[in-house]
């Protein structure tokens, strides 16, 4: 259990003290840090201390914290109302948001939105439309995804056993190995791209012996992997996969809950890929802090009856507001290119610094959805998990913000609008972090 104090000066000693005390032991938390007040791509704790921030929130801050148009839409919102239930009444600030996702969706055609308040729930509304739609109840999943807790999405999770241990997940779903060329878990054919080696073990093996396509409903996939290690998946695999659920009337549900808005330098990570799936997960990033989350399918999909689905508080005025600001500021400050330049800055920085740090074992990723592996060497690319986890600590100490992914990666995920300075900053920070891990644990 990691209930670490290290790090946090005397008021956040004081304030974990009584959290532990009150609030529930499931939540694993990662340092110390006891927020006081954020603006932007900065943080401060009740100490008083500054932190560059890697990781908003993780991967939800997209526009920073507190971007102005967002606080001042969320602010006019409450002096006018701020709940009513979209599943009984109307009101604009849903179907505008919903029109911007519209314009937005990575699906030709009109399409449809359903909103409810978190990743999960999108996840929930996924599987409960292909079930709708497809009359078929079994599904496909991956091995490292991460798709959310409640039960039907923890199916589809799989990403650390501890989050699956004690529960009985209710969806039947058949897992396969992620398209990950890094750690392949499959024999890659000569001259075969990886992404082409997992769809053939889905035709020549499960589907040949153990699952009748005629029987899934769906396919559910994270166009880069999130929580399982910030994996691009191999050249191939999408469009393959695409070609595979058309043939057998299978749905492809990307989950861009992590990947989405902006994040990547394009609206939606399955972009790269050039294929259009059937109905798109999002949550996280869209809200800027404000609890939405939903599903894009095109109106052929979507077109359960009434009452087959809902929400109480499924976007509400407020997070409905705040995202649509949201969505308009990523436009308005032309966000998209920015992740595209500053990740394409802080990918050749880290490439660069994997020259002088021999655990540096992979650098990945698209846009500001950057992960590092670590490894103890890079020919045995054995996990080097202590090294990766003392890094972050001591970042953590010396002002930066980090998360883990994987059993031996970090993310980089800072707002698509961080200052260039702020970069800089951190990436200073990083290295002196990851020079202190190797001389302690390599
Ligand atoms: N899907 C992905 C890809 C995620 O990264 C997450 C959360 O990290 C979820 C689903 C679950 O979202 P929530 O925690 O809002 O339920």
């Amino acid at each position: 259990m990691k209930f670490s104090m290290a790090g946090a000066g005397p008021v956040g000693q004081k304030l974990i003290k009584r959290d532990i005390n009150v609030l529930s032991p499931s939540y694993a938390r990662e340092y110390a840090l006891v927020v006081d007040k954020a603006e932007g791509s900065e943080v401060w704790d009740v100490d008083g201390r500054r932190y560059v921030d890697f990781m908003a929130g993780v991967a939800v801050l997209n526009v920073g914290h507190r971007h102005p148009h967002v606080v001042e839409a969320v602010k006019e919102q409450i002096d006018k109302f701020w709940h009513v239930c979209l599943a009984d009444f109307y009101y604009p600030q849903a179907v505008e948001l919903g029109e911007k996702l519209q314009q937005i969706a990575p699906m030709d055609g009109r399409s449809r939105v359903y909103f409810g308040n978190s990743g999960t729930e999108a996840v929930e509304a996924a599987i409960k439309l292909a079930m709708y739609k497809t009359g078929r109840t079994r599904f496909i999943g991956f091995f490292g995804a991460f798709h959310g807790r409640t039960l039907g999405s923890l199916s589809f999770t799989a990403s650390k056993s501890v989050q699956r241990a004690n529960y009985l997940p209710g969806v039947k779903v058949y897992h396969l190995p992620f398209p990950n060329a890094y750690r392949p878990v499959l024999v890659q054919q000569a001259d075969e791209s990886y992404g082409d080696t997992v769809i053939d073990y889905l035709e020549d093996l499960v589907f040949r012996t153990t699952l009748s396509p005629e029987d899934v409903a769906a396919v559910l996939v994270e166009p880069i992997q999130g929580e399982g290690g910030y994996i691009v998946p191999a050249p191939g695999f999408f469009s393959r996969l695409r070609e595979l659920c058309d043939r057998h009337g299978i749905l492809l549900i990307v989950d861009e809950i992590q990947s989405g808005v902006g994040r990547t330098g394009k609206w939606w990570a399955i972009e790269h890929e050039e294929v259009q799936p059937d109905i798109v997960c999002f949550a996280k990033g869209v809200g800027s802090g404000m609890p939405i989350g939903g599903i894009i399918a095109p109106e052929a999909i979507m077109d359960w009856k009434p009452g087959s689905h809902g929400s109480t508080f499924g976007g509400n005025p407020v997070a409905a507001i705040s995202a649509l600001t949201t969505l308009q500021v990523i436009e308005e400050e032309n966000l998209l290119a920015k992740a595209d330049e500053t990740g394409q800055y802080i990918m050749d920085a880290l490439v660069e610094m994997a020259g002088r740090h021999p655990s540096l074992g992979d650098v990945r990723g698209r846009g500001l959805m950057i992960g590092m592996e670590f490894v103890k060497d890079r020919e045995t690319k054995e996990r080097a998990v202590k090294l990766r986890d003392h890094l972050i600590q001591h970042a953590f100490e010396n002002g930066l913000l980090l998360i883990p992914c994987g059993t031996n990666s970090i993310r980089i995920t800072p707002p698509l609008n961080i200052p260039h300075k702020l970069v800089e900053e951190g990436l200073h920070i990083f290295e002196a972090a990851l020079t202190d891990a190797e001389a302690k644990c390599l």
